[in-house]
């Protein structure tokens, strides 16, 4: 049986896309069966992945829609295999609205292919409408991503009283597998006084160690590649295999 993540802020531009796709395919290179799922409609994971989402057929969309199995939408996307989105995926939203047991929709589709996978990693939109919510039903643990440099920090605390609902009305095992502090730079005195007080404050623990801010993420994304073929010696592409060494090992 697969361990589910969900990788949810609603902030968007706080690398969560890049965070599932990174850490994804270092849990490929430890040798893990990983399938991705790309939940938001703008396919940023789709493109990431060097598939152009338009041509995707069928889509997350479809299979949100039951008519066609997870299984015959997912994809493979070199190492990985991937549930892939496009735009249509925003019709599911508004589709997803008007029905009975909506919140379960994406956990019913993928439980007929949890065992063939040793982790799933669901992308979520920058939002916490019904997507976001069907990720966290999802998901038995969810990850973080938080940019430490800005000061939008008090979208975490909504998000964890979401989290909350999750677990009161869908998903009552729900846990916060930790905070990733993303595009850190140790120059700056706020990143570094946040840092330290993260834990505290929101009482979830952080996984890993901050992933730098580096202009070589920039440059990687598109056609499949990531920071880890792109630049593999870099601080970014170690800080996102110790994370997905950290998840492999409680995992084994
Ligand atoms: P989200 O999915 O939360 O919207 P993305 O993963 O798409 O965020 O990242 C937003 C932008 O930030 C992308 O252009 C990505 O390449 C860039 N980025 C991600 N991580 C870093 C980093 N550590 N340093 C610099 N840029 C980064
Ligand atoms: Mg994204």
């Amino acid at each position: 049986m697969a361990r589910v993540f969900a990788i949810a802020n609603q902030k968007g531009g706080v690398a969560k896309t890049t965070t599932t796709q990174t850490v994804g395919l270092a849990l490929a290179d430890l040798g893990e069966r990983v399938l991705l799922v790309d939940l938001d409609p703008q396919a940023c994971l789709t493109f990431a992945l060097g598939l152009e989402p338009e041509q995707c057929s069928p889509t997350l969309h479809d299979v949100l829609l039951q008519r066609v199995k997870a299984a015959d939408a997912i994809v493979d996307a070199g190492r990985l295999r991937l549930l892939p989105a496009n735009i249509e995926l925003a019709g599911s939203e508004v589709n997803l609205l008007t029905r009975t047991g909506r919140e379960h929709a994406l956990s019913r589709a993928i439980d007929s292919v949890r065992d063939e996978y040793d982790t799933v990693l669901i992308d979520c939109p920058p939002s916490l409408g019904v997507l976001t919510i069907n990720g966290l039903t999802a998901a038995g643990e969810v990850i973080v991503p938080l940019q430490c440099e800005t000061l939008g920090h008090r979208g975490v605390g909504q998000l964890l009283e979401t989290i909350g609902d999750v677990r009161s009305f869908t998903n009552p095992d729900l846990a916060v597998r930790g905070l990733v502090a993303t595009m850190f730079d140790s120059r700056t005195r706020h990143s570094r006084e946040m840092l330290g007080d993260l834990e505290e404050r929101y009482g979830v623990p952080v996984l890993g160690e901050p992933i730098p801010k580096s202009v070589r993420f920039a440059e990687a994304p598109g056609r499949g590649r990531s920071i880890l073929t792109h630049a593999p010696r870099s601080a970014g592409a170690e800080a996102y295999r110790a994370i997905a060494r950290i998840l492999h090992q409680e995992s084994r």
